[in-house]
């Protein structure tokens, strides 16, 4: 969950334009849908995206994704796949999950419902190197959260983390209404989740895998959240306020959910929106 979100954004409506954004998405994305597609059928496409990669100058593959779309901002996202970059896929391969970037909404990843991690890869050098990742990340980002399926890895593996330094990034009036406080770093796998209050609070709140926008959002006031450590010792944890919102916002992501799915509507917003007016 992304971790500043400042007092008016949420005053405003932003229109979506309805202009072929998944299937836009599906061509930018490609690793992912591999690695999630599985089988012969997924082996051939990928062979034959390869094949027409080395034939075909990127930017010819790119143009495909450019014509589906009437936004400015895609047209933009398509194009900044570089040459550079394409070469440098081609001698290094496809990147593999756990990603270093987080997963876009549209990629099918955040709409699977993580598996549980198995016993056998508890305290394991895999789950070590995803949990890894996840905080690497998580903090390059400086988000509160993140999930396994965000890095493209569809298993029940969080990570929270509200370090001080973010904060005191909000206004003391901000830390009181929103009931802010700040944790330190909690790993959880496998986790389940109780509501201990089910009042439900309204507070803007975003995601690194919708990047750009925000929304209103209802939560519940408290939670209890469970699992297991790494190491596969039991964690029970129990939080209200805004830690609360950040473990439902996490949690909702090994369900395939995104806040644009709980969010109110009238309130989703583009970050931008007062540059494109400028
Ligand atoms: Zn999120």
């Amino acid at each position: 969950m992304r971790a500043l979100i400042k007092p008016n954004d949420c005053r405003h409506l932003a229109a979506v334009p309805d202009d072929g954004y998944p299937e836009v998405m599906r061509e930018l994305r490609f690793p992912a849908s591999l690695a999630l597609a599985g089988g012969r059928a997924a082996a051939f496409s990928c062979t034959m995206a390869l094949l027409g990669r080395l034939l075909l100058p990127a930017w010819v593959t790119l143009s495909r994704g450019q014509s589906c779309s009437s936004s400015a901002s895609l047209e933009g996202a398509a194009r900044t796949r570089s040459y550079w970059r394409y070469l440098r896929r081609l001698v290094r391969g496809a990147p593999q999950p756990p990603y270093t970037r987080v997963c876009q909404v549209g990629d099918p990843v955040l709409r699977t419902v993580a598996a549980p991690v198995e016993p056998k890869q508890l305290a394991g050098p895999e789950l070590q190197r995803l949990v890894e990742q996840l905080v690497q990340v998580m903090r390059r980002r400086g988000c509160v959260g993140l999930s396994a399926p965000q890095l493209g890895v569809p298993l029940q593996v969080l990570v929270l983390e509200f370090p001080d330094r973010l904060f005191r990034a909000f206004s003391p009036r901000l830390r009181e209404l929103r009931q802010m406080e700040p944790f330190p770093l909690r790993v959880l796998v496998n986790p389940s989740l109780r509501v201990l209050d089910s009042r439900l609070v309204t507070f803007p709140e975003g995601c690194e895998s919708v990047a750009g926008f925000l929304a209103c959002v209802p939560r519940f006031q408290a939670v209890q959240i469970s699992g297991l450590d790494p190491k596969g010792e039991p964690v029970v944890w129990s939080a209200s306020g805004w830690t609360a919102r950040i473990i439902q916002h996490e949690m909702d992501h090994l369900h395939g959910c995104l806040f644009i799915d709980k969010m109110d509507s009238g309130t989703f917003t583009n970050l931008h929106w007062m540059e494109v007016n400028d």
